[in-house]
Protein backbone atom coordinates (compact mmCIF):
# COMPACT_ATOMS: atom_id res chain seq x y z
CA UNK A 1 0.00 0.00 0.00
CA UNK A 2 1.25 3.50 -0.46
CA UNK A 3 1.51 5.53 2.54
CA UNK A 4 -1.15 8.36 3.00
CA UNK A 5 -0.57 11.88 1.21
CA UNK A 6 -0.77 14.54 3.62
CA UNK A 7 -3.28 17.92 2.62
CA UNK A 8 -2.04 18.01 -1.16
CA UNK A 9 -0.87 21.53 -1.57
CA UNK A 10 0.75 21.65 -5.06
CA UNK A 11 -1.04 20.80 -8.46
CA UNK A 12 0.91 17.59 -8.54
CA UNK A 13 0.22 16.61 -5.17
CA UNK A 14 -3.10 17.59 -6.01
CA UNK A 15 -2.98 14.59 -8.31
CA UNK A 16 -1.01 12.49 -6.69
CA UNK A 17 -3.68 11.88 -4.31
CA UNK A 18 -6.01 10.86 -6.78
CA UNK A 19 -3.54 8.59 -8.30
CA UNK A 20 -3.00 7.15 -5.46
CA UNK A 21 -6.57 6.06 -4.10
CA UNK A 22 -7.02 4.72 -8.01
CA UNK A 23 -3.26 3.00 -7.88
CA UNK A 24 -5.26 1.31 -4.28
CA UNK A 25 -8.68 0.20 -5.98
CA UNK A 26 -6.50 -1.00 -9.66
CA UNK A 27 -4.23 -3.31 -6.60
CA UNK A 28 -1.21 -1.86 -9.23
CA UNK A 29 2.01 -3.80 -8.29
CA UNK A 30 5.11 -1.67 -6.66
CA UNK A 31 6.48 -1.85 -10.22
CA UNK A 32 3.68 -0.19 -11.69
CA UNK A 33 3.06 2.26 -9.25
CA UNK A 34 6.98 3.15 -9.59
CA UNK A 35 6.71 3.81 -13.04
CA UNK A 36 3.39 5.78 -12.92
CA UNK A 37 4.45 8.37 -10.12
CA UNK A 38 6.67 10.75 -11.88
CA UNK A 39 7.32 11.89 -15.79
CA UNK A 40 9.26 9.61 -17.66
CA UNK A 41 11.89 12.60 -18.88
CA UNK A 42 11.54 16.46 -17.55
CA UNK A 43 13.72 18.31 -19.76
CA UNK A 44 13.95 22.45 -18.63
CA UNK A 45 16.13 25.07 -20.58
CA UNK A 46 16.44 29.06 -19.85
CA UNK A 47 15.12 30.27 -23.26
CA UNK A 48 16.63 34.09 -24.08
CA UNK A 49 15.02 36.73 -26.32
CA UNK A 50 16.37 40.58 -27.38
CA UNK A 51 13.27 42.39 -26.05
CA UNK A 52 12.17 45.72 -28.47
CA UNK A 53 14.12 47.68 -26.36
CA UNK A 54 17.48 46.01 -26.93
CA UNK A 55 18.39 43.94 -24.05
CA UNK A 56 18.02 40.60 -23.32
CA UNK A 57 15.68 38.73 -21.51
CA UNK A 58 15.32 34.88 -20.28
CA UNK A 59 12.53 32.81 -19.19
CA UNK A 60 12.48 29.57 -17.44
CA UNK A 61 10.86 26.93 -20.07
CA UNK A 62 9.74 23.09 -19.12
CA UNK A 63 8.73 20.62 -21.85
CA UNK A 64 7.20 17.58 -19.41
CA UNK A 65 7.06 13.80 -20.80
CA UNK A 66 4.80 12.20 -18.43
CA UNK A 67 4.01 8.68 -20.07
CA UNK A 68 4.44 7.55 -23.63
CA UNK A 69 3.35 3.95 -23.37
CA UNK A 70 0.14 4.48 -25.70
CA UNK A 71 1.63 6.75 -28.23
CA UNK A 72 3.81 9.94 -29.01
CA UNK A 73 3.40 12.74 -25.86
CA UNK A 74 0.51 15.12 -26.02
CA UNK A 75 -0.27 18.18 -24.36
CA UNK A 76 0.04 22.21 -24.62
CA UNK A 77 2.19 24.84 -23.59
CA UNK A 78 1.41 27.53 -21.61
CA UNK A 79 3.05 30.85 -21.27
CA UNK A 80 2.17 32.60 -17.84
CA UNK A 81 4.42 33.92 -14.65
CA UNK A 82 3.09 31.18 -12.74
CA UNK A 83 3.74 28.29 -15.21
CA UNK A 84 6.67 26.47 -12.90
CA UNK A 85 7.72 22.59 -12.77
CA UNK A 86 5.45 21.31 -10.47
CA UNK A 87 2.33 22.96 -12.61
CA UNK A 88 3.71 21.53 -15.69
CA UNK A 89 4.68 18.26 -14.26
CA UNK A 90 0.67 18.04 -12.95
CA UNK A 91 -0.94 18.80 -16.32
CA UNK A 92 1.38 16.32 -18.21
CA UNK A 93 0.03 14.09 -15.84
CA UNK A 94 -3.25 14.91 -16.24
CA UNK A 95 -2.77 14.63 -20.20
CA UNK A 96 -1.69 11.16 -19.99
CA UNK A 97 -4.83 9.99 -17.99
CA UNK A 98 -7.23 11.79 -20.31
CA UNK A 99 -5.56 10.78 -23.56
CA UNK A 100 -6.09 7.29 -22.25
CA UNK A 101 -10.04 7.85 -21.37
CA UNK A 102 -10.78 8.95 -24.63
CA UNK A 103 -8.99 6.21 -25.90
CA UNK A 104 -6.60 8.16 -28.74
CA UNK A 105 -3.31 6.67 -29.41
CA UNK A 106 -0.99 9.39 -27.75
CA UNK A 107 0.42 9.74 -24.28
CA UNK A 108 0.69 13.11 -22.15
CA UNK A 109 3.11 15.63 -21.71
CA UNK A 110 3.00 19.86 -21.19
CA UNK A 111 5.14 22.95 -21.61
CA UNK A 112 5.39 26.14 -20.52
CA UNK A 113 7.45 29.37 -20.44
CA UNK A 114 7.52 31.29 -17.29
CA UNK A 115 6.80 34.88 -18.98
CA UNK A 116 3.67 37.24 -19.02
CA UNK A 117 2.65 37.36 -22.28
CA UNK A 118 1.06 41.03 -21.65
CA UNK A 119 4.38 42.28 -21.06
CA UNK A 120 5.39 41.49 -24.34
CA UNK A 121 5.01 42.64 -27.86
CA UNK A 122 4.00 40.64 -30.90
CA UNK A 123 7.37 40.26 -32.03
CA UNK A 124 9.02 39.44 -28.65
CA UNK A 125 6.22 36.75 -28.20
CA UNK A 126 7.15 34.93 -32.00
CA UNK A 127 10.78 35.63 -30.23
CA UNK A 128 9.90 32.88 -27.21
CA UNK A 129 7.60 30.97 -29.49
CA UNK A 130 10.73 30.13 -31.47
CA UNK A 131 12.81 30.26 -28.74
CA UNK A 132 10.83 27.59 -27.03
CA UNK A 133 11.07 25.43 -30.28
CA UNK A 134 14.47 25.46 -30.94
CA UNK A 135 15.33 24.45 -26.90
CA UNK A 136 13.36 21.42 -27.22
CA UNK A 137 13.33 20.58 -31.41
CA UNK A 138 15.40 17.14 -29.86
CA UNK A 139 12.77 15.89 -27.86
CA UNK A 140 9.20 17.33 -29.72
CA UNK A 141 8.16 15.63 -33.16
CA UNK A 142 5.31 13.96 -34.98
CA UNK A 143 5.73 10.93 -33.95
CA UNK A 144 7.65 11.64 -30.60
CA UNK A 145 6.08 14.83 -28.72
CA UNK A 146 3.17 17.00 -30.36
CA UNK A 147 2.16 20.06 -28.71
CA UNK A 148 -0.90 22.10 -28.97
CA UNK A 149 -1.78 25.52 -27.62
CA UNK A 150 -2.72 26.18 -23.70
CA UNK A 151 -2.90 29.22 -21.69
CA UNK A 152 -1.93 32.23 -23.43
CA UNK A 153 -0.93 30.13 -26.41
CA UNK A 154 -3.10 30.76 -29.72
CA UNK A 155 -2.95 29.14 -33.84
CA UNK A 156 -0.59 32.12 -34.54
CA UNK A 157 1.96 31.02 -32.18
CA UNK A 158 1.44 27.26 -33.27
CA UNK A 159 2.24 28.46 -36.74
CA UNK A 160 5.25 30.06 -35.86
CA UNK A 161 6.37 27.06 -33.76
CA UNK A 162 5.83 24.96 -36.77
CA UNK A 163 7.72 27.23 -38.98
CA UNK A 164 10.36 27.00 -36.90
CA UNK A 165 10.67 23.53 -36.43
CA UNK A 166 10.67 23.00 -40.43
CA UNK A 167 13.58 25.52 -40.11
CA UNK A 168 15.76 23.76 -37.56
CA UNK A 169 14.60 20.07 -37.87
CA UNK A 170 12.39 18.77 -40.62
CA UNK A 171 11.55 20.19 -43.85
CA UNK A 172 7.83 19.61 -43.76
CA UNK A 173 6.19 18.40 -40.34
CA UNK A 174 2.84 19.17 -40.42
CA UNK A 175 2.01 16.85 -37.39
CA UNK A 176 4.04 18.20 -34.97
CA UNK A 177 2.37 20.57 -33.77
CA UNK A 178 -1.57 20.94 -33.12
CA UNK A 179 -4.00 23.46 -33.08
CA UNK A 180 -2.34 25.29 -35.86
CA UNK A 181 -4.71 28.04 -38.36
CA UNK A 182 -6.44 26.09 -40.82
CA UNK A 183 -4.39 27.29 -43.79
CA UNK A 184 -1.46 26.07 -41.95
CA UNK A 185 -3.03 22.55 -40.68
CA UNK A 186 -5.09 23.21 -38.81
CA UNK A 187 -8.81 21.41 -38.31
CA UNK A 188 -11.63 22.27 -39.00
CA UNK A 189 -13.79 21.90 -35.53
CA UNK A 190 -10.82 22.49 -33.23
CA UNK A 191 -11.91 25.81 -32.26
CA UNK A 192 -15.53 24.61 -31.20
CA UNK A 193 -14.14 21.21 -29.66
CA UNK A 194 -13.75 21.44 -26.21
CA UNK A 195 -17.10 22.44 -25.32
CA UNK A 196 -18.62 20.37 -28.06
CA UNK A 197 -16.92 17.44 -26.06
CA UNK A 198 -18.73 18.75 -22.86
CA UNK A 199 -21.84 19.17 -24.82
CA UNK A 200 -22.06 15.60 -26.10
CA UNK A 201 -21.12 14.60 -22.40
CA UNK A 202 -23.77 16.69 -20.89
CA UNK A 203 -26.42 15.22 -23.36
CA UNK A 204 -25.27 11.20 -22.62
CA UNK A 205 -25.68 12.34 -18.64
CA UNK A 206 -28.91 13.86 -19.26
CA UNK A 207 -30.06 10.83 -21.29
CA UNK A 208 -28.53 8.29 -18.40
CA UNK A 209 -29.86 10.31 -15.87
CA UNK A 210 -33.66 10.63 -17.36
CA UNK A 211 -33.84 14.34 -17.11
CA UNK A 212 -35.63 17.31 -19.45
CA UNK A 213 -33.19 19.65 -20.61
CA UNK A 214 -35.89 22.21 -21.31
CA UNK A 215 -36.32 21.82 -17.23
CA UNK A 216 -32.53 22.22 -16.64
CA UNK A 217 -30.65 25.34 -15.21
CA UNK A 218 -27.37 26.04 -15.97
CA UNK A 219 -24.73 28.04 -14.91
CA UNK A 220 -21.31 28.70 -16.26
CA UNK A 221 -18.32 29.81 -15.19
CA UNK A 222 -15.76 32.04 -17.59
CA UNK A 223 -16.86 33.10 -20.93
CA UNK A 224 -13.85 32.34 -23.24
CA UNK A 225 -13.28 29.27 -25.84
CA UNK A 226 -14.64 26.77 -23.63
CA UNK A 227 -17.28 28.46 -21.42
CA UNK A 228 -19.15 30.99 -24.01
CA UNK A 229 -18.98 28.20 -26.74
CA UNK A 230 -20.41 25.83 -24.23
CA UNK A 231 -23.08 28.53 -22.81
CA UNK A 232 -24.09 28.99 -27.17
CA UNK A 233 -24.57 25.22 -27.41
CA UNK A 234 -26.37 25.13 -24.34
CA UNK A 235 -28.32 27.58 -25.45
CA UNK A 236 -29.20 26.46 -28.68
CA UNK A 237 -30.17 23.19 -27.44
CA UNK A 238 -33.09 24.27 -25.29
CA UNK A 239 -31.00 24.52 -21.45
CA UNK A 240 -31.77 27.17 -19.61
CA UNK A 241 -28.53 29.48 -19.28
CA UNK A 242 -29.25 31.40 -15.95
CA UNK A 243 -25.50 32.80 -15.26
CA UNK A 244 -22.49 33.38 -16.86
CA UNK A 245 -19.34 35.01 -15.79
CA UNK A 246 -15.75 36.60 -16.96
CA UNK A 247 -12.82 37.97 -14.37
CA UNK A 248 -15.02 40.66 -14.20
CA UNK A 249 -17.95 39.21 -12.20
CA UNK A 250 -21.06 37.53 -13.91
CA UNK A 251 -25.21 38.11 -14.52
CA UNK A 252 -27.67 35.96 -13.10
CA UNK A 253 -31.56 35.81 -14.42
CA UNK A 254 -33.91 32.38 -13.05
CA UNK A 255 -35.39 32.61 -16.57
CA UNK A 256 -32.55 32.67 -18.41
CA UNK A 257 -29.77 34.63 -20.15
CA UNK A 258 -29.00 34.52 -23.92
CA UNK A 259 -25.34 33.76 -24.49
CA UNK A 260 -24.94 35.71 -28.38
CA UNK A 261 -26.50 38.58 -26.10
CA UNK A 262 -24.07 38.52 -24.42
CA UNK A 263 -21.13 37.82 -26.46
CA UNK A 264 -22.17 41.20 -28.16
CA UNK A 265 -22.30 42.57 -25.13
CA UNK A 266 -18.57 41.67 -23.94
CA UNK A 267 -17.28 42.28 -27.59
CA UNK A 268 -18.82 46.07 -27.17
CA UNK A 269 -18.02 46.58 -23.24
CA UNK A 270 -15.29 44.32 -22.46
CA UNK A 271 -17.35 42.40 -19.98
CA UNK A 272 -20.63 40.18 -19.96
CA UNK A 273 -22.26 42.83 -17.91
CA UNK A 274 -24.83 45.45 -19.74
CA UNK A 275 -27.91 46.73 -20.64
CA UNK A 276 -28.59 44.22 -23.75
CA UNK A 277 -27.26 41.43 -21.53
CA UNK A 278 -30.14 41.95 -19.14
CA UNK A 279 -29.72 40.16 -15.44
CA UNK A 280 -28.50 40.91 -11.96
CA UNK A 281 -25.15 41.80 -12.01
CA UNK A 282 -22.67 39.16 -9.26
CA UNK A 283 -19.36 37.63 -8.56
CA UNK A 284 -17.88 35.12 -9.09
CA UNK A 285 -18.28 33.23 -5.96
CA UNK A 286 -21.75 34.12 -6.39
CA UNK A 287 -22.45 32.32 -9.32
CA UNK A 288 -20.59 28.75 -8.03
CA UNK A 289 -23.14 29.08 -5.10
CA UNK A 290 -26.50 29.71 -7.11
CA UNK A 291 -29.58 27.94 -7.19
CA UNK A 292 -29.28 25.51 -10.40
CA UNK A 293 -28.75 21.98 -11.51
CA UNK A 294 -25.73 21.88 -13.41
CA UNK A 295 -22.42 23.97 -12.89
CA UNK A 296 -19.80 24.10 -15.60
CA UNK A 297 -16.60 25.93 -14.08
CA UNK A 298 -14.78 26.65 -17.73
CA UNK A 299 -12.17 29.03 -16.37
CA UNK A 300 -9.59 28.59 -13.54
CA UNK A 301 -8.71 25.53 -11.28
CA UNK A 302 -9.02 25.62 -7.45
CA UNK A 303 -12.36 27.63 -7.85
CA UNK A 304 -14.21 24.88 -5.84
CA UNK A 305 -12.68 24.53 -2.93
CA UNK A 306 -12.95 23.48 1.71
CA UNK A 307 -14.43 27.56 1.43
CA UNK A 308 -17.37 27.29 -0.71
CA UNK A 309 -18.35 22.96 -1.38
CA UNK A 310 -21.08 22.87 0.81
CA UNK A 311 -22.59 26.09 -0.07
CA UNK A 312 -22.75 23.86 -3.86
CA UNK A 313 -26.51 23.67 -4.69
CA UNK A 314 -26.22 22.38 -8.43
CA UNK A 315 -26.71 18.66 -8.65
CA UNK A 316 -24.40 18.27 -11.61
CA UNK A 317 -20.74 19.72 -12.11
CA UNK A 318 -19.33 19.30 -15.58
CA UNK A 319 -16.02 20.54 -15.10
CA UNK A 320 -14.83 22.61 -18.67
CA UNK A 321 -11.83 23.79 -16.72
CA UNK A 322 -8.64 22.16 -16.08
CA UNK A 323 -8.48 21.41 -11.97
CA UNK A 324 -11.46 23.44 -10.91
CA UNK A 325 -12.06 21.22 -8.17
CA UNK A 326 -9.67 20.44 -4.77
CA UNK A 327 -9.72 16.84 -3.43
CA UNK A 328 -11.07 18.42 -0.69
CA UNK A 329 -13.91 19.79 -2.18
CA UNK A 330 -14.53 16.73 -3.82
CA UNK A 331 -15.08 14.68 -1.09
CA UNK A 332 -17.72 17.12 0.33
CA UNK A 333 -19.56 17.25 -3.16
CA UNK A 334 -19.44 13.32 -3.08
CA UNK A 335 -20.92 13.13 0.20
CA UNK A 336 -23.80 15.49 -0.73
CA UNK A 337 -24.79 13.64 -3.51
CA UNK A 338 -23.36 15.83 -6.12
CA UNK A 339 -22.13 14.13 -9.31
CA UNK A 340 -18.70 15.60 -10.87
CA UNK A 341 -17.87 14.73 -14.44
CA UNK A 342 -14.35 15.43 -14.41
CA UNK A 343 -11.74 17.22 -16.64
CA UNK A 344 -10.18 14.15 -17.79
CA UNK A 345 -13.57 13.07 -19.77
CA UNK A 346 -15.49 16.50 -19.26
CA UNK A 347 -12.68 18.46 -21.10
CA UNK A 348 -11.45 15.99 -23.39
CA UNK A 349 -12.77 16.83 -26.87
CA UNK A 350 -9.87 19.63 -27.30
CA UNK A 351 -7.33 17.18 -27.22
CA UNK A 352 -9.23 14.84 -29.14
CA UNK A 353 -9.76 16.95 -31.86
CA UNK A 354 -6.05 17.45 -31.75
CA UNK A 355 -5.71 14.26 -31.94
CA UNK A 356 -7.66 14.36 -35.33
CA UNK A 357 -5.35 17.42 -36.77
CA UNK A 358 -2.40 15.29 -36.34
CA UNK A 359 -4.00 12.28 -38.12
CA UNK A 360 -4.53 14.89 -40.63
CA UNK A 361 -1.24 16.02 -40.89
CA UNK A 362 0.14 12.50 -40.93
CA UNK A 363 -2.06 11.58 -43.85
CA UNK A 364 -2.76 14.37 -45.71
CA UNK A 365 -6.29 14.19 -45.45
CA UNK A 366 -8.91 17.37 -44.80
CA UNK A 367 -11.58 16.30 -42.51
CA UNK A 368 -14.85 17.84 -43.13
CA UNK A 369 -16.73 19.65 -40.35
CA UNK A 370 -19.20 16.49 -40.03
CA UNK A 371 -16.78 14.58 -40.24
CA UNK A 372 -14.72 15.75 -37.02
CA UNK A 373 -18.51 15.95 -35.35
CA UNK A 374 -19.08 12.88 -36.05
CA UNK A 375 -16.05 11.05 -34.72
CA UNK A 376 -16.00 13.67 -31.52
CA UNK A 377 -19.55 12.64 -30.74
CA UNK A 378 -18.75 8.40 -31.35
CA UNK A 379 -15.42 8.92 -28.84
CA UNK A 380 -17.24 11.33 -26.14
CA UNK A 381 -19.93 8.66 -26.63
CA UNK A 382 -17.83 5.65 -25.66
CA UNK A 383 -15.79 7.31 -22.93
CA UNK A 384 -18.97 8.74 -20.93
CA UNK A 385 -19.71 5.10 -21.07
CA UNK A 386 -16.60 3.18 -20.02
CA UNK A 387 -16.41 6.23 -16.71
CA UNK A 388 -20.17 5.53 -16.24
CA UNK A 389 -19.86 1.61 -16.49
CA UNK A 390 -16.41 2.10 -13.60
CA UNK A 391 -18.14 4.14 -11.47
CA UNK A 392 -21.24 2.05 -11.37
CA UNK A 393 -18.99 -1.52 -11.17
CA UNK A 394 -16.72 -0.20 -8.47
CA UNK A 395 -19.32 2.06 -6.36
CA UNK A 396 -16.70 4.73 -7.05
CA UNK A 397 -17.06 8.61 -8.05
CA UNK A 398 -16.69 9.65 -12.03
CA UNK A 399 -13.52 10.98 -11.10
CA UNK A 400 -12.14 8.15 -9.60
CA UNK A 401 -13.62 6.00 -12.50
CA UNK A 402 -12.34 8.31 -15.32
CA UNK A 403 -8.57 7.82 -13.20
CA UNK A 404 -9.33 4.23 -13.24
CA UNK A 405 -10.27 3.70 -17.09
CA UNK A 406 -7.15 5.82 -18.21
CA UNK A 407 -4.42 4.66 -15.68
CA UNK A 408 -5.98 0.58 -16.26
CA UNK A 409 -5.57 1.24 -19.94
CA UNK A 410 -2.07 2.95 -19.59
CA UNK A 411 -0.88 -0.03 -17.31
CA UNK A 412 -2.32 -2.52 -19.98
CA UNK A 413 -0.38 -0.86 -22.06
CA UNK A 414 3.00 -0.79 -20.27
CA UNK A 415 2.62 -4.71 -19.44
CA UNK A 416 1.85 -5.83 -23.24
CA UNK A 417 4.98 -3.63 -24.00
CA UNK A 418 6.87 -5.87 -20.98
CA UNK A 419 7.52 -2.46 -19.00
CA UNK A 420 6.05 -4.37 -16.32
CA UNK A 421 6.37 -7.79 -15.47
P1 LIG B 1 -10.00 31.52 -22.32
O1 LIG B 1 -8.80 32.31 -22.01
O2 LIG B 1 -10.56 31.54 -23.71
O3 LIG B 1 -11.21 31.95 -21.34
C1 LIG B 1 -11.08 32.01 -19.96
C2 LIG B 1 -12.27 32.72 -19.40
O4 LIG B 1 -12.16 32.72 -17.97
C3 LIG B 1 -12.38 34.17 -19.82
O5 LIG B 1 -13.73 34.48 -20.08
C4 LIG B 1 -11.91 34.93 -18.58
O6 LIG B 1 -12.49 36.22 -18.48
C5 LIG B 1 -12.43 34.01 -17.51
N1 LIG B 1 -11.77 34.25 -16.21
C6 LIG B 1 -10.50 34.60 -15.96
N2 LIG B 1 -10.34 34.79 -14.64
C7 LIG B 1 -11.52 34.54 -14.07
C8 LIG B 1 -12.01 34.59 -12.74
N3 LIG B 1 -11.22 34.96 -11.73
N4 LIG B 1 -13.29 34.21 -12.52
C9 LIG B 1 -14.10 33.89 -13.54
N5 LIG B 1 -13.71 33.86 -14.81
C10 LIG B 1 -12.45 34.18 -15.07
O7 LIG B 1 -9.68 30.04 -21.85
P2 LIG B 1 -10.38 28.68 -22.30
O8 LIG B 1 -9.64 28.12 -23.43
O9 LIG B 1 -11.84 28.90 -22.40
O10 LIG B 1 -10.04 27.77 -21.03
C11 LIG B 1 -10.82 27.82 -19.85
C12 LIG B 1 -10.52 26.57 -19.03
O11 LIG B 1 -10.80 25.42 -19.82
C13 LIG B 1 -9.07 26.43 -18.57
O12 LIG B 1 -9.04 25.77 -17.33
C14 LIG B 1 -8.47 25.52 -19.62
O13 LIG B 1 -7.32 24.82 -19.12
C15 LIG B 1 -9.65 24.60 -19.86
N6 LIG B 1 -9.55 23.89 -21.13
C16 LIG B 1 -9.62 24.57 -22.31
C17 LIG B 1 -9.48 23.87 -23.49
C18 LIG B 1 -9.59 24.55 -24.83
O14 LIG B 1 -9.50 23.86 -25.84
N7 LIG B 1 -9.84 25.85 -24.88
C19 LIG B 1 -9.24 22.49 -23.46
C20 LIG B 1 -9.19 21.82 -22.24
C21 LIG B 1 -9.34 22.55 -21.08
Amino acid sequence: MAPSLPTAHTPYQRFQKNLAEVMDYLELSAAERKLLDRPQLIHKKEISIVRDNGKKQTFPAFRIQFNNARGPYKGGIRFHPLADEDEVKALAALMAIKTAVVGIPMGGAKGGVQCNPKELSRKELEAVSRAYVRAFADHIGTDIDVPAPDVNTTPEIMAWMRDEFEKVKEPYAPGMITGKPLAYGGSLGRDTATARGGFFILNELVKMEKLHKKKLKVAVQGFGNAGATMARFLHEAGFTVVAVSDSKGGIYNPKGVDPVRVGKTKEETGSVFGKTSGGKVITNEELLELPCDILIPAALDNVINVGNAKNIKAKYILELANGPTTPEADAILEKKGIVVIPDVLANAGGVTVSYFEWSQGRSGEQWTADDVDERLHRIMHASYKAVRDEAKKGKISHRMAAFAVGVGRIVETMRVRGWVR
